[in-house]
C-alpha cells in the first residue's frame, strides 16, 4: 500500500463467449467499480490454448466442458488496473455459478449475463500471482524476458 492506503493492482479480466455482446454493459460495470481498462483485445482461443490457460483445473470433472466452452467463440480479454483490482473485479463478477449469482448477488456480472455453472460470462484472476501469469498469457511482454520469451498466445 502507498501512503494513501491504496494498493494499485493489475488483473486479467475475460468476457467469455456467452457475454461478448454485452461488452458495453461490462465496461460500465468496470467504470462503476473504479477500475480502468489498460489493455484490451478480442480474440479466440484454440482448444489447446484454452486447456493451457485453465491447466490448474485439468483434473476437474468440468475441465472438458470448460475448455470446449471458452474456445467456442470470440472472447474479450482486458488488463484492468485499480485499487485492489484482483478482488474488486472478482466481486463484480459475483459467484462462479450464474444460478447462485442470480439468487445471491443479482446485480453481479455473472447473474446478469451468465447461464449456468460453466457458461458464466466472465473470468477474473484469483490472486496477484495468477494475474501475472494470465496477463503474460494474453499480453506477452515483448522486452525484458530475453530469448526464451516465446508467446504462448498468438492471434490467428
Ligand atoms: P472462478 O472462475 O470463479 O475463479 P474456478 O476457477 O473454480 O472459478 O473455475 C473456473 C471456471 O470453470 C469457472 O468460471 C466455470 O466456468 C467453470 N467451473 C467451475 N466450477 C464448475 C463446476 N462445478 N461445474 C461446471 N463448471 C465449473
Ligand atoms: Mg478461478
Amino acid at each position: 500500500a502507498n501512503k494513501l492506503g491504496s494498493k494499485k493492482e493489475r488483473t486479467l479480466a475475460m468476457i467469455k463467449p456467452d457475454a461478448v455482446t454485452k461488452v458495453g454493459d461490462v465496461i460500465q460495470m468496470i467504470y462503476d467499480a473504479n477500475l480502468i481498462v489498460t489493455k484490451a483485445k478480442m480474440t479466440k482461443l484454440t482448444g489447446k490454448q484454452a486447456a493451457d490457460f485453465y491447466m490448474e483445473h485439468q483434473s476437474k470433472s468440468f475441465f472438458n466442458n470448460l475448455v470446449q466452452f471458452v474456445s467456442s467463440g470470440p472472447i474479450i480479454v482486458m488488463e484492468l488496473m485499480g485499487d485492489e483490482a484482483v478482488s474488486v473485479w472478482r466481486k463484480v463478477l459475483g459467484p462462479t455459478d450464474s444460478g447462485v449469482a442470480r439468487k445471491d448477488v443479482p446485480a453481479s456480472l455473472r447473474a446478469q449475463f451468465g447461464t449456468d455453472g460453466t457458461k458464466n460470462a466472465g473470468h477474473g484472476s484469483d490472486s496477484l500471482a495468477s494475474a501475472a501469469r494470465e496477463l503474460e498469457f494474453f499480453f506477452p511482454s515483448t522486452t525484458g524476458h530475453g530469448p526464451t520469451n516465446t508467446a504462448k498466445y498468438q492471434d490467428s
